[in-house]
């Protein structure tokens, strides 16, 4: 049984009763990374919501067929892999690899699919085939253009006024700024020496970067989907691009059924981004020995379509918040005997888990979802501290704690591990030790262990100092 769940769609610009073709295969798909370093806590924002997005369907009913694309070619990747003598491959594949530690670090579940740009090639150049016969397209000094007013339709989605657009202006860089209104290229002929590039009947040369997720979308899916996501950025041109160029080369099929787009993570009222300088990756935040799950709280405690303003501060804040559950959950825990918690709640606590459900299928309503878990967590607590609450309406509550955790994947619905000090000591040991052999995963691994399990450790100029949460 699915429950209903209603989506702000971009497209129509209101809220909507999400109608999926298949609700026990729900097609998404999210623009992913352009994987040429490492990604930022911004990029993470968009990925967050993907996540809760994902989370939430399957909380609701829904069971999911999902992608997120790997741009693996761009101008920025093939200067890069020139610059240090190194293949595509070569270049982006440490980069992938960041990319996908990162998503386990931020308790990101694995989607279904992540394909690269460089495999889909030859569906790319099936796209151009198509755009070429339906006549929506040009040539000019060897690169193919898309020609915008040959679509009527173009300016659907992000409701902009085409009637005065630059007709023969183009695009040809991997780089858009938002309101530039121009022909975007298809097919880019080569410009540096030894520039990868593919055969076609268009000549030697490699795909412009909006066609990956139009062709993408055709070969996993054969059609089309029922939800495309993306930061909000990309709304205009790229997603424009996308259905000009899917319908221009399918016009008897749909395209995207619901549009649902993420607002940005911001530092001091501006954009977080690589160019202007003022990011932070989650690696350098984790170096300043901030939990990974107190950023995921953060970015999944604003509603998706509010723009977040990042700082240390509210990292801290998250953490107390954090720990505000986690002392409720530790509190009932600590008085049962029992160690499994599965399945959702049914009696206690069963309207306060629909208060729940009911927020997320309200356009995925995090801070709303939040707010009824705080409000539940001040009448458990009084119930705690005047011995009120029932083994049953205890137990009850236990599983509401974990069914809640399947959407944050923040909090321990276990009792604490007990560990002695000898034990402490040897990990930390260990730790040390990982650490002067660069191995920062085996060293990071030690220590979010040792916070799962209430110890926090500190790194001081006398040494490692350890103590109890
Ligand atoms: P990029 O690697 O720049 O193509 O971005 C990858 C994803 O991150 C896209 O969905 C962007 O819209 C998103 N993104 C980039 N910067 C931010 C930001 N500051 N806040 C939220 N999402 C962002
Ligand atoms: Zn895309």
């Amino acid at each position: 049984m699915t429950k209903p769940i209603y989506f702000y769609n971009s497209q129509k610009g209101e809220k909507e009763l999400f109608k999926p073709k298949d609700p026990l295969e729900v097609k998404i798909y999210s623009c992913g990374p352009t994987v040429y370093n490492f990604n930022h806590i911004g990029n993470f924002r968009s990925y967050i919501f993907v996540d809760i997005l994902r989370r939430s369907l399957k909380l609701l009913g829904y069971q999911l067929n999902q992608t997120m694309n790997i741009t693996d070619i761009d101008d920025k990747i093939i200067n890069q892999s020139i610059q240090n003598g190194v293949t595509i491959e070569e270049f982006t594949q440490p980069w992938i690899k960041a990319f996908q530690e990162d998503l386990d670090t931020l308790s990101i579940e694995k989607v279904e699919h992540y394909p690269r740009a460089t495999d889909s090639i030859q569906e790319m150049i099936h796209i151009i085939e198509n755009l070429k016969k339906n006549e929506f397209i040009y040539e000019k000094e060897g690169s193919i253009y898309y020609s915008i007013g040959k679509f009527k339709e173009y300016g659907k989605l992000s409701k902009l006024d085409t009637s005065g657009m630059i007709s023969g202006a183009r695009y040809d860089t991997d780089e858009y700024t938002k309101d530039d209104l121009r022909d975007f290229v298809l097919w880019k002929a080569p410009k540096l020496k030894g520039e990868k590039s593919w055969s076609s009947i268009f000549g030697e040369g490699r795909p412009g970067w909006h066609l990956e997720c139009s062709a993408m979308i055709r070969k996993i899916y054969n059609s089309g989907i029922d939800i495309h996501t993306g930061g909000i950025d990309l709304l205009f041109p790229h997603h424009e691009n996308e259905i000009a160029q899917s319908k221009g080369a399918y016009p008897n099929e749909e395209f995207v059924n619901t549009w649902l787009h993420c607002e940005h993570l911001l530092v001091d009222g501006q954009k977080m981004s690589k160019s202007a300088g003022n990011f932070y990756t989650l690696r350098d935040l984790l170096t300043k020995g901030i939990d990974p799950k107190s950023i995921r709280y953060l970015l999944l405690s604003f509603h998706y379509r509010t723009k977040l303003n990042f700082s240390i501060a509210r990292l801290e804040e998250a953490s107390k918040s954090i720990q505000r559950i986690q002392n409720t959950i530790d509190r009932i825990i600590e008085t049962k005997e029992i160690e499994d918690f599965s399945g959702i709640p049914v009696g206690y606590s069963l309207s306060k888990y629909e208060d729940f459900l009911n927020s997320l299928a309200d356009d995925l309503n995090t801070p709303k979802a939040l707010g009824t878990i705080f409000e539940f967590i001040k009448e458990i607590n009084v119930k705690l501290d005047n011995n009120q609450l029932s083994e049953e309406d205890g137990i009850d509550t236990l599983k509401y704690f974990n069914s809640i955790n399947s959407l944050f994947s923040i909090f321990r619905v276990e009792k604490l591990n007990l560990i002695n000090e000898a034990e402490i000591e040897s990990l930390i040991e260990k730790r040390i030790e990982a650490k002067k052999n660069k191995d920062f995963k085996t060293s990071d691994e030690i220590r979010d262990t040792l916070l799962e399990i209430g110890i926090i450790l500190e790194d001081t100029k006398s040494g490692v100092k350890w103590k109890r949460k």
